[in-house]
């Protein structure tokens, strides 16, 4: 629901003058000691209802006795209780056009624009139900107020209308920046062609992740001959390659793994809390699962190979450190191409 929180601080507010009108008319009551035995029953009656909504309203659950009379309920108990009040508080007469006004704008609020004028017009009507019966209102002036009222209902319903149109507006306008700014970090740190992070995301999560974690281990993995893969099969076989390289990488890889695309046909992978017997173990994995793959694409079948270099510290790395974490996993990456290709090298941090 779009409204929700409008809804939320309307529905508090009507509540809230609900409570204090009911401890107005009680505390006038007691002192002027002319409760009546009816206005009792009515304001234990009003209080009980009053305590049930607030209940709801406390456990988040703003229901409104929606179903009732056609969703009119609420409507109809506040314009009784006021209209009944309303006869008792004849001594303070005056103070009944104001407190309608309060409860159509607070009720208005807290509920849609069809609602909120219905609500005006009940209240109208029960005024000046009161006010005839009563003679409270003498003539023409009671007619006068009437019109005001109906009148009030509308501009509130209205005001209902454009308070939602402008919290609608906001919502989707909040929406639509949070989509897109989570677009454009998506953008910026990944890979288009992997969905992989890209070399940049990839010194990010370094930065970051070696700082605070010991063991870590680092794999570099190289696509063997590649540039043959391009002049024999073409680019776009060279590219369903590296997609589905990717795909084997990140099977192998725990949700606290880092897995980039640190270049063309380059990938690094950041194993924190990992040390060097299982950090060796995923990297063999990887290129043995490779070498098995069937690469297949346009028809043609490509025998695809992996070299690895690992380089993994017992101890959390500074910043100048994890630099030279990643130059000496190169350094084991070139020589395991050295040594023929297909095959993981593995160092300790220096
Ligand atoms: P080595 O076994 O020593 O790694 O040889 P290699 O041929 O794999 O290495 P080299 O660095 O000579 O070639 C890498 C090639 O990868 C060159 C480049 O055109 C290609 N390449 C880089 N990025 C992409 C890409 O996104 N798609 C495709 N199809 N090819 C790419
Ligand atoms: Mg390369
Ligand atoms: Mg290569």
């Amino acid at each position: 629901m779009v409204n929700t929180k409008k809804d939320q601080i309307f529905t508090e507010i009507y509540m809230g003058i609900h409570c204090i009108l009911v401890l107005v008319v009680l505390v006038y009551y007691f002192f002027s000691q002319m409760m009546t035995e009816m206005m009792t029953i009515m304001l234990i009656a009003y209080g009980i209802y009053i305590g049930f909504e607030l209940y709801l309203l406390a456990i988040g659950k703003i229901l409104k006795l929606e179903n009732l009379l056609g969703g009119y309920f609420q409507s109809i108990v506040d314009v009784l209780f006021i209209s009944i009040c309303s006869i008792y508080l004849n001594s303070f007469f005056f103070l009944v056009l104001p407190i309608l006004c309060l409860f159509i704008l607070t009720a208005s609020l807290a509920n849609d624009r069809t609602k909120s004028i219905v609500h005006g017009l009940l209240a109208t009507f029960g005024y000046l139900l009161v006010g005839i019966l009563t003679n409270y209102f003498s003539g023409g002036v009671i007619f006068i107020q009437g019109v005001l009222l109906m009148g009030f209902s509308f501009f509130v319903g209205e005001l209902n209308q454009l308070i939602s149109d402008v919290y609608k507006r906001n919502h989707y306008a909040m929406e639509e920046i949070e989509y897109k700014n989570q677009l454009l970090e998506y953008r910026a740190t990944t890979d288009f062609l992997t969905d992989l992070s890209n070399h940049q995301a990839f010194y990010q999560s370094l930065e970051v992740i070696a700082e605070k974690h010991a063991p870590i281990t680092l794999i570099l993995l190289d696509i063997d001959d590649f540039k043959t893969v391009n002049d024999v099969y073409g680019h776009l076989s060279g590219d369903y390659v590296i997609r589905e390289v990717s795909q084997i990488i990140k099977k192998q890889l725990r949700s606290s793994d880092i897995g980039a695309r640190y270049g063309g046909e380059e990938f690094a992978i950041l194993l924190p809390g990992t040390g060097q017997p299982l950090g060796q173990r995923i990297a063999e994995r990887i290129c043995e699962t490779v070498a098995k793959y069937p690469f297949e694409f346009d028809h043609q079948t490509m025998q695809i190979t992996l070299s690895a270099g690992v380089c993994h510290s017992t101890v959390a790395l500074n910043r100048g450190e994890q630099t030279m974490l990643v130059d000496q996993a190169d350094e084991a990456l070139y020589c395991s191409k050295r040594n023929g290709k297909n095959r993981v090298t593995s160092a300790q941090f220096k």
